[in-house]
């Protein structure tokens, strides 16, 4: 492609002068090879132009009478910038890298431009002056046709070795591209992989922890175990909700063993250790809550007959086991709903439905029947029984109870003024006292 190129057109250098703008503007002469390229292209611009004057000036010596002295002048001038060239060609061949031999083109320039061709030159261009011949002139036309030749193979050599030199710095950038690539590879497998495996790791456990604090608050104490291997604050984290855990066990712990408490003192405060049935306390209680439709009702003191004495003679254990004996006796015979309770010492009180009086005292003559069957278990003694005496009183209103207990107790001390193991009523007309006999029982 370059032997097409026409060096000494005018379109030629105007565009290599172009060129060179350019390419000085992108390299900014940032190293040798570009240098020497450059200064190349400008040497044979100048070669170019000096030989196409220099031939300008000698057809104007030949055939321009005017200007021939003048023409000649500039000839001498011109053979000097050719002379000057020549230290310009050493300065790109002792700037060649590695120290190259300059090519067979080059030493044929350089002898183009040799002290001894510039002297054949002004030997030529005297003889042209002086005899018009056009030997003279034809050698002289010879010799800047080769330095035009040798220019050219110069300036092309110059471009082949720059494209060389830009081809190199192509493959560096490439392989250095390359590295580039590899190595954000590298960094992408060492560095984001093992983030990557962490954040999914992190995603997990956030989830697994964000479960198991939901199931705590709401109570659920089976939390999943975090097996993940944590460190730092994410594990302190696992051990305080692995803390938070067994805290809410040990607070479930203590708040049964509160009810617990409680409901002991409840039952403790509502019965009678002894017996283990209502105490007085829970028996009112019991009594207040009674609704007015299940009024009329009947109101029963019972108290054990002698029971100092069955102390005296069988010793205290004898009597708890009687006071055991009778309130056990009570549970077994009467209805479920049927409020007793022990009253306090050896008494004890019911509330029984009120039909009519007869029938009241009759209920509570079977209690009395009941007990003169009981038996106490003396070891290596015969058993022991005892009997109750009881009185019974109406009641209407809770409001009147305490009245009710009154008429009650004196029909209780009516039956033992009779002599005990009896059942008596409070009537306005006087004590009523049960007869088994009776026929209206
Ligand atoms: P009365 O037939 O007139 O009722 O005579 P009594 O001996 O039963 O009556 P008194 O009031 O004189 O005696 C009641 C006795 O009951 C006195 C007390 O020591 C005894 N006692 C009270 N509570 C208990 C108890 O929890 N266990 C035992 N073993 N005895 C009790
Ligand atoms: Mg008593
Ligand atoms: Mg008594």
């Amino acid at each position: 492609m370059q032997a097409q190129l026409d060096l000494r057109s005018n379109y030629f250098i105007t565009e290599l002068n172009k060129l060179y703008f350019l390419y000085v503007y992108n390299t900014t002469l940032s190293d040798t090879h570009s240098y020497k390229f450059i200064e190349s292209v400008r040497l044979n611009n100048r070669l170019t132009l000096t030989a196409t004057e220099l031939i300008d000036q000698l057809v104007d010596i030949k055939t321009d009478d005017v200007k021939r002295n003048q023409s000649y002048l500039r000839s001498i001038e011109l053979i000097g910038v050719l002379d000057s060239l020549r230290s310009r060609v050493d300065f790109i061949i002792a700037t060649a890298p590695g120290g190259a031999h300059p090519s067979a083109n080059i030493e044929q320039l350089l002898n183009k431009l040799s002290k001894e061709s510039m002297r054949h030159l002004t030997t030529d261009l005297t003889s042209v002056m002086q005899s018009r011949s056009s030997n003279a002139f034809d050698g002289f036309y010879r010799y800047i046709i080769s330095i035009d030749k040798a220019s050219a193979i110069f300036v092309n050599n110059s471009y082949a070795l720059e494209l060389h030199e830009l081809e190199k710095k192509i493959s560096i950038s490439r392989v250095q591209l390359y590295g580039m690539i590899s190595l954000c590879w590298l960094l992408a497998l060492y560095i984001v992989m093992p983030i990557l495996v962490f954040s999914s790791k992190i995603s997990l456990w956030l989830t697994l922890t964000n479960k198991n604090i939901m199931k705590l608050s709401q109570g659920d104490l089976e939390i999943s175990p975090d097996n993940s291997i944590m460190t730092g604050e994410l594990s302190a984290i696992s051990d305080a909700i692995n803390q938070l855990r067994q805290n809410q066990i040990e607070k479930h712990l203590l708040e049964n063993e509160k009810q617990e408490l409680i409901n002991e003192l409840l039952e403790a405060s509502s019965t009678d250790p002894l017996t283990n049935i209502y105490n007085r306390r829970k028996f009112f209680n019991q009594c207040s809550q009674i609704t007015e439709k299940d009024y009329p009702l009947a109101f029963c003191l019972i108290d054990i007959d002698n029971f100092k004495r069955l102390n005296d003679r069988y010793g205290h254990d004898v009597g708890d086991l009687a006071l055991i004996a009778f309130s056990q006796m009570l549970q077994q015979s009467l209805p479920k709903s049927t409020v007793y309770c022990r009253y306090g010492g050896e008494e004890f009180a019911i509330l029984i439905k009120y039909e009519d009086m007869q029938q009241s005292m009759k209920i509570i003559d079977a209690v009395r029947h009941r007990t003169e069957m009981l038996r106490i278990a003396i070891p290596n003694k015969p058993s022991v029984g005892f009997t109750i005496s009881c009185g019974l009183a109406r009641l209407d209103d809770y409001q009147n109870i305490n009245h009710s207990i009154k008429q009650a107790d004196e029909a209780l001390y009516y039956s033992k003024k009779r002599g005990k193991n009896q059942v008596s009523f409070y009537s306005p007309s006087g004590f009523i006292s049960f007869d088994a006999n009776d026929k209206n029982t």
